[in-house]
């Protein structure tokens, strides 16, 4: 199955971007392992937020990403390889339709992505096996994380990243952040002209 953005986690930096993508009206799917750091959290700290449990948050950001439309699916990205570097797959992929230029191998399935954007926290093991530029994270115990620029894009044209893996910050309100202004920015490339998303009550 072919998505015009694959997400990989679905914490705050991938829901956010889910949420905005998916409100596109973008294929997007979403593919998380449960395992995300958030949910042992209480939040406190977040603007216009009067305490939560990072549960709640959690689960709460992937029902609204489904809600505007974005498919979700709990399972482990194993692999994660450009389609344009197989010439075998990329026949296989043009004669199924299913052509991407990226192909994401799971516990659940393979699906193609024409963008792929890693919100993966505290694991980067796919960034890596990639050769993906990396550099050393600024916030205690990160470790390397993934080189972006400042909007976002990795060293894989194609590739882009938000939230803890990239180092932005340790805070549910900057990766959300983080993970929706790395969106706009896909959205704004994607569609050839900036991105805005605005409702109005009336
Ligand atoms: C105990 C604790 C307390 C905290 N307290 C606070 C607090 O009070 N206030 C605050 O602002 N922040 C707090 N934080 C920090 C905050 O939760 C994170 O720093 C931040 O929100 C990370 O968001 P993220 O979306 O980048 O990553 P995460 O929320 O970690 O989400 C990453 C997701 O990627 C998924 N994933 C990774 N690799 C794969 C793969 N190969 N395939 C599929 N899925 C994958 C994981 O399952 C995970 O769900 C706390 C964190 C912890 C652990």
């Amino acid at each position: 199955m072919h998505y015009d953005i694959v997400i990989i986690g679905a914490g705050p930096a991938g829901a956010s971007a889910g949420i905005f993508a998916a409100r596109a009206k973008k294929n997007v799917l979403i593919l998380d392992e449960d395992n995300s750091g958030t949910k042992k959290a209480w939040i406190d700290n977040h603007y216009a937020v009067m305490g939560m449990t990072g549960y709640d948050v959690f689960e709460t950001g992937k029902k609204q990403a489904e809600k505007f439309g974005a498919k979700l699916l709990t399972t482990k990205v194993l692999n994660l390889v450009p389609v344009a570097d197989d010439c075998s797959e990329q026949d296989k992929a043009a004669q199924e339709g299913t052509a991407g230029r990226f192909r994401l191998t799971t516990e659940d399935g393979v699906f193609d992505a024409s963008i792929v954007m890693m919100a993966s926290g505290s694991s980067k093991e796919l960034a890596k096996s990639l050769d993906m530029k990396m550099k050393k994270g600024s916030e205690p115990g990160t470790g390397m994380v993934i080189d972006v620029d400042a909007e976002g894009r990795t060293s894989i044209p194609g590739i882009w990243a938000a939230g803890l893996c990239t180092g932005s910050s340790m805070h549910v309100a900057v990766t959300a952040g983080d993970g929706a202004r790395t969106a706009i920015h896909i959205l704004s490339e994607m569609n050839g002209k900036r991105h805005v998303d605005h409702d109005m009550m009336c």
